[in-house]
This record gives structure tokens, C-alpha cells and sequence, in this order.
């Protein structure tokens, strides 16, 4: 009996993606360029299942059944390009190419239409959930040729997690679809663990609380509107103790590691000229924290004053959960405010309630709060932005006031808040009518003769003066 589908790329997520589609009944070949970790995984992970091992691309294409499937689980780049390449003389028309790394989604519309050209389909998809998501249930964001999901459907929806018993895997939408998707995914990412790591700092160094104190308020908040796999783990993180008895964190360099996806999304959010300031701002966090030998010396040469908080410490703590409510629904409504903006741009039609759903479980962002963004569009799919709908709306008026008081706890101490300050920034210009940009205009008027609009003025009619003429 041929195999249902062919995965290459036998690293963490490939060989665990194989093992998930294994439980589902799906009979998988496998194929790696170090062809000793195929047998390796064999004799290991996939003893005792149905998987088969392959030594060769021809042997990998000749054990599948018809019409191909062949699923790349390697690093992005290049690779896949050459991957593909390899490929393209092995198969036959209407064969499926996936590509399940974290690839941009550039690439993904350039290939898609490479291989359309040649008769065969292409598929681009998200795959978030880390290890265990893949093994157990990850969140699928496929996009690319549509002519290919028929065929793919019931095998990434039988692997992903499921919530409420839906599928967190639905179709993207066309070309780059799936990975634009799974690009701003990451960036929100970036955002989420920002803000946590804005809160602990807030709660360690602000109110002098110790990991144990933290452990129980992390715990806590996740019982409420902040539930979510990142909160769960931080609390988690804080428990851990090493056998000194003392918590691991306290122990673990401050420098953070990124790979690029949040970058390419705030690139992409300059691109197409929409405020996505919450994740811009957690890039240059981790970017920041990566100077820490300039950080140490500017520490002894920029002395902090000493302040110290004397309110009431309980009170601060509930300032600081709002204060990461609010900062989150900012960010993301500025994330699906970028996608609404991509979807114009690059003609795609994206199901903003569908993409709430595909993360609300399995991912590394799966939280509560998705079901709610998920019911903003449910009853208005048109909306231009979430912080308009009615929840959303009573939500911030809820947690505006402990928000304000967390970002002046952290400008009195001294403790950077960069995600924190810039949402609650992005909140009160978004709902300002009338912004100083009147004196803006008049700037680039006067040096550069750029012309301005007026309020007594139809929109489109542009007025010049020569500034210096008078007064
Ligand atoms: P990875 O470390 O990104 O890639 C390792 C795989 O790529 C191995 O199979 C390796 O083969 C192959 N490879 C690397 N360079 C190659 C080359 N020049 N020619 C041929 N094969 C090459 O693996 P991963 O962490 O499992 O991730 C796979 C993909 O999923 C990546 O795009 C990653 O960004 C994405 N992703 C990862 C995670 C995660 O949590 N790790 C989560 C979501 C998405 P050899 O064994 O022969 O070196």
C-alpha cells in the first residue's frame, strides 16, 4: 500500500508532525538529506508505526500514491527553492508541493505561481505550536493553490488542535496567504511575551514581589480574561527552582534570541503604512536586551535615582493585570488591523473570524481572548478595527484607568515599558479627532512646499503659502 503523503525535514517539527499524522491513520514516507536520521527515527519515534523510510527523492516519490503529496518541514530559505527544484523532474501534474516552515510570504507567492506554471500545486502553510503542538495538535494556516486543498484538508485537519470541536486549520486564502498569516501570528507573538515580560519586571523590581508572589499572581491572572499558554507557562517558569532551591529565572542571562518573523512583520507594517507600534516595540525590546555589555556600561554611567513605590500593593498588582489586558486587545487589533490592510493590498480574502479560530488552540498565542476577537467578527465582519466593537469598547473602558497607573508606576521607577507606554500611546491618538499633524503639514509647507489641506476646505483641494512672507 503507497503512502497517503511524503514529509521531509526530519528535525523537531517534522518528525513530530509525522507521528501526529501517524495516530490519524495517515500512512506517511519519509524522507532527510542525513539520510541515518530517517533510520534513527525508524528504529526510535516511529517504531512500530506504519511510517516509511526513504534514502532518496525518487524513492519518496515512488512510494506515494497518486496524486503526490509531498510536505517540506525544513529550514526556510533557499532550501526549500532547491527542494523544490529536486523535486519538479519527479513528479506529475496536479502533484502538491506543502512547505510547512516559517517561510515569507514572498516566497511563498513567488513559488506558488513557479509551480502553477509547471502544472503542479503549491501549498504555503503556517504550522505554529512548537514541538508539542505539532505532535499533539498544532495550529494550520495553509494558503498557496486552492486546487490543492481538497486533497490536504482532511489530513491537516485531522492533526490540528481542535477547539469546541472545530479544527484550529482552515483555508488561508491564496498564494502567500497562509504564511502573511502565520507572519503576523508571530509577531503577535512577540507582542504577548513583551507584555508578560513588561508585567514581571513591573511586579519584581516595581513591588519588590518575589518569584513565589509572581508565580501565585501569574497563576491567578490565568484563571481570567488574560488565560492563555503564555501566562500558563510564565507561571510555570516561575515555580521552576533549580536544586539550590533558588527559582532558574533569576539565573538566566537577559538577553533575548529572535529569528526574524517579528521583524518581517513590522517591516511589512512600514510597507504598507499601518501603526503595528506593540510588536514594532517588542523587536527592538529583544534588540535592546541584545546590548548588554553597552547596557551594563550605560547603567554605571546613567545612574538611576532611587524612588521606590509606597502605594497599596494590591491595588497595583490588579493595575498591572489591566494594564496588560488593554496593551494586548492593542496589539491585537493593530495585528488584524495590518492583515485587513494586506488583504487590499495583496487582493486576499481573509476570513478575519476563521484566522481568530485557527489560534484560539494549538498555537504558542492560544489563548480566551481569541474567542472574543473571534465573536467581534462573527457579528461584524467588516470591522475596521477591533477596538470598535462594543466588547472590545467596554473592555478598555474597564481597564483604562490601572493601564495609565502601571505606565506612570514604571516612568517614576525608572522601568522600561516600552510595550505597555507605546499601546496606551497608540490608544489615545487613534480616538483623538484632531491631532497635531495641522502643525506637521504646515512644517513640510513651509521647507518643502508640500501643501496642506484646510477644515473649512473641501477634502483634495491643496493650498501653498510662503511662510515667510509674514508675521
Ligand atoms: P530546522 O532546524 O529549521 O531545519 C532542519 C531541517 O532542515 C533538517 O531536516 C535539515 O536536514 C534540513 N536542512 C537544513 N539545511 C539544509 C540544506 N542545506 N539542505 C537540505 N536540508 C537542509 O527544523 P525545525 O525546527 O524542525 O523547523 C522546520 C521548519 O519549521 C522551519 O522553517 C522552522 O522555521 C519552522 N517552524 C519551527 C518551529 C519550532 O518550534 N522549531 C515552529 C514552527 C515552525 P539535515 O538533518 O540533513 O541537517
Amino acid at each position: 500500500m503507497k503512502a497517503n503523503i511524503g514529509l521531509i525535514g526530519l528535525a523537531v517539527m517534522g518528525q513530530n508532525l509525522v507521528l501526529n499524522m501517524n495516530d490519524h491513520g495517515f500512512k506517511v514516507a519519509v524522507y532527510n538529506r542525513t539520510t541515518s536520521k530517517v533510520d534513527e527515527f525508524l528504529d526510535g519515534p516511529a517504531k512500530n508505526t506504519q511510517v516509511v523510510g526513504t534514502h532518496s527523492l525518487e524513492q519518496l516519490v515512488n512510494s506515494l500514491e497518486t496524486p503526490r503529496m509531498i510536505m517540506l518541514m525544513v529550514k526556510a530559505g533557499t532550501v526549500v527553492d532547491q527542494y523544490i527544484d529536486d523535486l519538479i523532474p519527479l513528479l506529475a501534474a496536479g502533484d502538491i508541493i506543502i512547505d510547512g516552515g516559517n517561510s515569507l510570504f514572498t516566497d511563498t507567492n513567488r513559488r506558488t505561481q513557479y509551480l502553477q506554471e509547471k502544472g503542479l500545486l503549491y501549498v504555503g502553510t503556517g504550522v505554529s505550536g512548537g514541538e508539542e503542538g505539532a505532535r499533539h495538535g498544532p495550529s494550520i494556516m495553509p494558503g498557496g493553490n486552492k486546487a490543492a486543498w481538497p486533497a490536504v484538508k482532511p489530513i491537516f485537519q485531522a492533526i490540528s488542535a481542535h477547539v469546541d470541536g472545530d479544527p484550529c486549520c482552515e483555508w488561508v486564502g491564496d498564494n502567500g496567504a497562509g504564511h502573511y498569516v502565520k507572519m503576523v501570528h508571530n509577531g503577535i507573538e512577540y507582542g504577548d511575551m513583551q507584555l508578560i515580560c513588561e508585567a514581571y519586571q513591573l511586579l519584581a523590581e516595581g513591588l519588590n514581589l518575589s518569584t513565589d508572589e509572581m508565580q501565585a499572581i501569574f497563576a491567578e491572572w490565568n484563571q481570567g480574561e488574560l488565560s492563555s499558554y503564555l501566562i500558563e507557562i510564565t507561571a510555570n517558569i516561575l515555580a521552576y527552582k533549580e536544586d539550590d532551591g533558588q527559582a532558574l529565572l533569576d539565573s538566566i542571562l537577559d538577553t533575548a534570541g529572535q529569528k526574524g518573523t517579528g521583524k518581517w512583520t513590522g517591516i511589512n507594517a512600514l510597507d504598507l503604512g499601518i501603526p503595528l507600534t506593540l510588536i514594532g516595540e517588542s523587536v527592538f525590546a529583544r534588540c535592546l536586551s541584545a546590548q548588554k555589555d553597552e547596557r551594563i556600561r550605560a547603567a554605571k554611567a546613567l545612574p538611576k535615582t532611587s524612588a521606590s513605590f509606597s502605594g497599596d500593593k494590591a491595588e497595583m498588582i490588579q493595575a498591572i493585570r489591566q494594564a496588560l489586558y488593554a496593551s494586548k486587545i492593542i496589539s491585537y487589533a493593530q495585528g488584524f488591523r495590518l492583515m485587513r490592510e494586506a488583504a487590499k493590498e495583496y487582493k486576499l480574502a481573509l476570513n478575519y473570524g476563521d484566522i481568530a479560530l485557527m489560534w484560539r488552540g494549538g498555537c504558542i498565542i492560544r489563548s480566551q481572548f481569541l474567542n472574543d476577537i473571534k465573536q467581534a467578527y462573527q457579528q461584524n465582519p467588516d470591522l475596521e478595527n477591533l477596538l470598535l466593537a462594543d466588547f472590545f469598547v467596554e473592555a478598555m473602558k474597564q481597564a483604562e484607568a490601572g493601564w495609565r497607573q502601571a505606565v506612570i508606576l514604571g516612568i517614576q521607577l525608572g522601568i522600561p515599558t516600552p510595550a505597555f507606554s507605546s499601546a496606551l500611546a497608540y490608544f489615545d491618538g487613534y480616538r483623538t479627532e484632531r491631532l497635531p499633524a495641522n502643525l506637521l503639514q504646515a512644517q513640510r509647507d513651509y521647507f518643502g512646499a508640500h501643501s496642506y489641506e484646510r477644515t473649512d476646505r473641501p477634502r483634495g483641494e491643496f493650498f501653498h503659502t510662503d511662510w515667510t512672507g509674514r508675521g
